[in-house]
């Protein structure tokens, strides 16, 4: 398992009003059987896919109820720990996300973003790029987020 690995996610939630968006308090929020973080849920899709260990789908199936409304930062935490249990100490070089949204607009909330995702990785937030784009109006119900993740292990 030593070497370079690229990991790619992607996850989209339905908008809906009155819940939470998570990284944002804006009134829309998502409709998700746990709390619809789709960059955290794209984040931990790409770091199991690094390493060909399947989906979160298959550690958190939505028939379970017990992980409805479930933490997103939960979710990766417990992909960190399987990672860690599977191919040993690992490095996470550089993470490369896209979120889609129309509205509200979420460039203010970069730095916020950045932030709690490197707390979230341990990592610096110089190695968390985020980028966001809006549908042009084509899916505006929807919040999407795709990411990529570098990963090394010596
Ligand atoms: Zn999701």
């Amino acid at each position: 398992m030593n070497g370079f690995r690229i990991g790619y996610g992607e996850d989209a939630h339905a908008l809906a009003p009155g819940r939470r968006l998570v990284i944002d308090s804006s009134p829309v929020g998502t409709v998700a059987h746990s709390d619809g973080d789709v960059l955290l849920h794209a984040l931990s899709d790409a770091l199991l896919a690094a390493y060909a260990m399947g989906d979160i789908g298959q550690y958190f199936p939505p028939s379970n109820p017990n992980y409805r409304g479930l933490d997103s930062r939960v979710i990766l935490q417990t992909v960190l720990q399987r990672l860690a249990d599977q191919v040993g100490e690992f490095r996470i070089l550089n993470l490369s996300a896209v979120v889609v949204l129309d509205q509200p607009r979420l460039g203010p909330t970069r730095r916020d973003i950045q932030r709690q995702v490197a707390g979230e990785l341990g990592i610096d937030v110089s190695r968390v790029g985020v980028t966001f784009k809006t549908s042009e109006g084509m899916a505006p119900d929807f919040i999407q987020a795709r990411a990529t993740v570098l990963l090394h292990t010596e």
